[in-house]
């Protein structure tokens, strides 16, 4: 494999100078997103939870600190409302550390297109 003389054959960068593997850890992320639903309601979207984690547990334990509705999706944590002010906080007392939280602020409140 390694004919290439210490090559990384993903990112073709010397092996020294290969951030690769970081990424990949790096991609470990939780990924906190708004989407508007039926009715105008906005619902936070939570992805990115490792497989081990129990979704319903979880659900349970965000809605309960951020006092709102929601439910575990097939691989996602919705709940109801725009929660991405707070959430990062909340998720940080649950064990997973501020540096893993993503924030997807693009979605704007008033974007009525
Ligand atoms: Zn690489």
């Amino acid at each position: 494999m390694s004919d290439e003389g210490g090559i990384c054959p993903n990112c073709g960068l010397p092996t020294d100078l290969c951030v690769c593997e970081t990424i990949a850890q790096e991609e470990a992320k939780i990924t906190v997103t708004v989407e508007r639903r039926k009715w105008g309601r906005l619902t936070t979207v939570v992805s990115g939870f490792d497989k081990t984690i129990d979704l319903g547990e979880m659900a349970t334990k965000l809605k309960s600190k951020l006092a709102c509705g929601g439910a575990a999706k097939r691989g996602h944590v919705e709940l109801q409302g725009d929660h991405r002010g707070i959430i990062t906080g909340v998720l940080g007392k649950l064990g997973f550390p501020e540096e893993m939280v993503v924030v997807d602020w693009t979605f704007q409140r008033r974007g009525r297109r």
